[in-house]
Parts: structure tokens; sequence; C-alpha cells
């Protein structure tokens, strides 16, 4: 099958590389055009694992091309697939100037039948404003092609994006023709071989499905995180809180880890649309809105700590961070809970010296150089002279620890764990100040 891919970002990235190396024949389209360049010359603009060697050999065998020619995109396949970024707008709704362009762009190219696919994240009623977009291109052009819109919402997660688009649980496709249904078919058989994973659904229900996903996952977030701050104020521990409610299989292990919030290019982003998206149709939607503004909260809670530690006073302290990426096993720093915290270190006249396994160089673009910032080759580096050490993401190279060695190369025998990686008894003992999440000690 011939499939056109617009936006080479994680998740069109991950869905091109994936089609091709099951068969299909792909063309990724992006406006970016040094992000086109790089790819192809083999370089992996974003880091996620496994993809290297998926682009590469696919690049070889002739079946994943790129290009920024619109026409060419176009022309190529009988699916369209949408998957650029939908950002928030500054009132919390998606932004939907790329996807209502990409839309224009197949409207003023196309010269047989279309389907075009949204896999973006993008609000219930969209696909109509996808279908209005390119029929008006095509008015304007004096031409009447026919095509249709499909809403296939996309729900890998970074970090682990090539087995969950390969693995996933389900594939949703919101469409009411019969034509769709077949080329879709198609298009996913290869991963509709273990079992039937395709959902059909009508396209409004297939858009708030993805939303619905991320706000419940979310919920759980914040729910956890909430339980945690009670605990540290009640004296009790979240992680044997969290033991004891996860082996509930109605409630489960997954998802319920307390931290410093969640952040990441779609929770913070999608919870707010969909908040966003009920205010529209009148409706106040009070769950969402607490999980939103819980999180908020919970990511300035490591300064809280941090500045405590110091009677609210981090002027000239040196900070040592670990971990900058809003998860682990990715360069992604999207709103990430590091971003909050280095923020205020530096509001408050502190400074920070950070290492991450695979976000520096995404560090750096964002932040350039400054005084207040050292980005450093490794988590050793990072601790040597600083006044006290916060941890920001749970990657496993922070997993184990020589405290005693901490604690002599700490100016400041203090550790603020965003994650709550280790036992706050073998911290204890080392002689160290340990402050995690809901975990009975607070400040
Ligand atoms: P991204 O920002 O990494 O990539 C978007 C890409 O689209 C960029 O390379 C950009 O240059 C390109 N682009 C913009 N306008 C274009 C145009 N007119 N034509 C062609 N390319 C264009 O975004 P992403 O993280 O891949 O997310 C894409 C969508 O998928 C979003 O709606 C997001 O919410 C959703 N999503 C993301 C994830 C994730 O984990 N990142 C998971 C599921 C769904």
């Amino acid at each position: 099958m011939k499939i056109t891919i617009f936006g080479t970002g994680y998740v069109g990235l991950v869905t091109g590389t994936c089609l091709a190396d099951v068969g299909h024949d792909v063309l990724c389209m992006d406006v970016d055009a040094d992000k086109i360049a790089r790819l192809r010359d083999g370089e992996i603009p974003i880091y996620e694992p496994g993809i290297e060697s998926m682009v590469k050999s696919n690049v070889a065998n002739g079946r994943l091309q790129f290009t920024t020619d619109p026409a060419e995109a176009v022309a190529f396949g009988t699916l369209q697939f949408i998957a650029v970024g939908t950002p928030p707008d500054e009132d919390g709704s998606a932004d939907l100037q790329y996807v209502l362009a990409v839309a224009d762009t197949i409207g003023r190219h196309m010269n047989e039948y279309k389907v075009v696919v949204d896999k973006s994240t993008v609000p219930v009623g969209t696909a109509d404003r996808v279908h209005a977009a390119v029929a008006n291109a095509l008015e304007a052009r004096g031409e009447t092609i026919d095509f249709d819109v499909c809403s296939n919402p996309e729900f890998l997660k970074e970090g682990a994006a090539i087995e969950d688009f390969t693995y996933g649980a389900r594939i949703v496709v919101g469409t009411d023709s019969e034509r769709v249904k077949e080329l879709m078919r198609e298009c996913y058989s290869p991963y509709n071989r273990l079992h039937e994973k395709l959902m059909y659904m009508d396209v409004r229900s297939a858009e708030l499905t993805k939303y619905a996903a991320n706000a419940m996952l979310a919920t759980k977030i914040s729910f956890m995180n909430e339980i945690a701050n009670l605990a540290e104020r009640l004296g009790a521990d979240v992680e044997q809180v969290r033991h004891g409610i996860g082996s509930d299989p109605r409630i489960g292990y997954q998802f319920i880890y307390p931290g410093c919030g969640y952040g990441g290019s779609c929770f913070p982003k999608d919870v707010q649309a969909l908040a966003r998206s009920a205010a529209d149709v009148d409706y106040q939607a009070e769950l969402l809105n607490a999980v939103e503004s819980v999180n908020r909260r919970q990511k300035k809670n490591l300064f809280t700590k941090l500045s405590q530690v110091f009677d609210g006073d981090l002027t000239g302290k040196t900070i040592a961070l670990w971990g900058l990426s809003f998860k682990p096993n990715t360069d992604d720093m999207r709103d990430a809970p590091s971003r909050t915290l280095m923020e205020a270190v530096w509001n408050a006249g502190g400074r920070v010296q950070a290492f991450d396994p695979q976000a520096m160089k995404e560090c750096r673009r964002i932040y350039g150089e400054r005084d207040d910032l050292t980005l450093v080759a490794d988590r050793i580096q990072a601790v040597k002279g600083a006044d006290a050490l916060v941890i920001c993401t749970e990657w496993k190279d922070f997993r184990t620890v020589d405290f005693e060695w901490l604690k002599s190369n700490l100016a400041t025998p203090v550790i603020v764990d965003g994650r709550n990686l280790y036992d706050p008894q073998t911290v204890k003992r080392a002689g160290l100040l340990y402050y995690a999440m809901g975990r009975g000690d607070s400040l």
C-alpha cells in the first residue's frame, strides 16, 4: 500500500517507519527542511529506542522516503496521514493550525480519491473541519474529487513508541464509510493477526477516545500525588499505600506512582484541551480542572521542598539535577517538571548543574548558554560541589547510588527525590537528609 505521512515528529516518524517495516511504501513529508535533510542522511532528529536502525534499513530497502514537496506527498499515498503537532493555544484549546494547513495542502494538490487519516490528537468535531478545509481548497481549484476523512488516534508513548505501535492494545478508527474501513484494515492488517485490534466507531467517539484515555491516565497520576501529599502530612508512607491499593485488580499497579507531576507533550495539553472543549459546550469539567491544578501544584513541590531546606534563600546555591526529560527513555522536555524546578531555582538566585542521559542537547536548545546552568557529562560531575541533589526523572542509571560517596561530595547532604527512587532508611543511615514525595517526612 502507498501511504503518505505529514509530520515527522515522534508520532509521524514512528508511524511511517513501522508501516514501512511491515511492507508498505511510505513517503514522509515535513515542512521542516532541516529535519528532512537530516533524515535523508540517516540522522534521527529525536531519541526513541530502536528507531534509528529501523529507519536506516527501510530507507535502504526503498520503502521509506522523505520529502518537503507537498505535491509529491499528496500524489503518493491513497492514505494521507496527518501527524502534525496540536499544541495548546492561549486558552488551553488545541491549536489546529498545523492540522488544517495539511488539510488545505491535500485539497490543493489531490487529483484522485484520498482518505485523510487524522492521527494527531484533535478535539471532537475536527474531522468536520478537516473535511471543510479539503473541500474549500478543492472548490477554489474548481475541482470535485471524492475523498473521505477518518480519525485514527495514536496511543503510543515516547520511550516505547515502536513497541506500542506494533503491539498496542487497540487500533481505533472513526469512520462510517465501508470503503475507509477496508483501506484501514489493509493498512493495519500486519498488526491485526494475533487478535482483532481494529475498533471501528463513529468519528466523534474516536476523537473523544484519545482524550478520554489520556485524561484517565493523568487522573490516576494526580490522584496518587494528592494521596502522597496527604501521606506526607499524616506521617504515612505513600509507597506502602501504593502497594496496598495496587494489589486490588480494580485499581491495578499501573500509573499510580507518585512523583513530581506529569509532563510531556500530551497529558498537560490534552487535559487542558478536553476541559476547554467541555467549557465550549457549557459543561464545567470539575474533575479535569482539578487534575490539572493538582499537577501544576505538584510540579512546584520540588522547589518548595528545596527552598524550605535552605530557609527560603537559594541565593548562590548550586543545585545538582539528575534528569531533564519528562520521563525516562526520551529526550523530550516539553512541560517537563525539571523545567519548572530549574526556572524556579534561577528566579531564586541559584544555579543548576544538570545531567540527563539523552536530553542534554534538547536542554541546550531550549535554554541556550547561561551562567546559571552547567550541563555536565555524567551524574557524578553534577553532584560535585553542589549544595543539594534533586532528582526529576527516574532513569535507570539513577536507581542505585553510593550514598556515602554522595554525602562526601555534596556541600549540604540533601536529596530531594521527585521519583521516590530510594529507601528512606538507607539514605538516612548514610547521614543524608532525604525528602521524597509522600514518604512521611514533611518539611
Ligand atoms: P512533533 O512536534 O514531534 O512533530 C510534529 C511535526 O509536524 C514536526 O516535525 C513539524 O515540523 C511537522 N509539521 C508541522 N506542520 C506541518 C505541515 N503543514 N506539513 C508537514 N509537517 C508539518 O509532534 P508529535 O509529538 O509527533 O505529536 C503529533 C500529534 O500526535 C499531536 O497531536 C500529539 O498530541 C499526538 N500524539 C503524540 C504522542 C507523543 O507521545 N508524542 C502520542 C500520541 C499522540
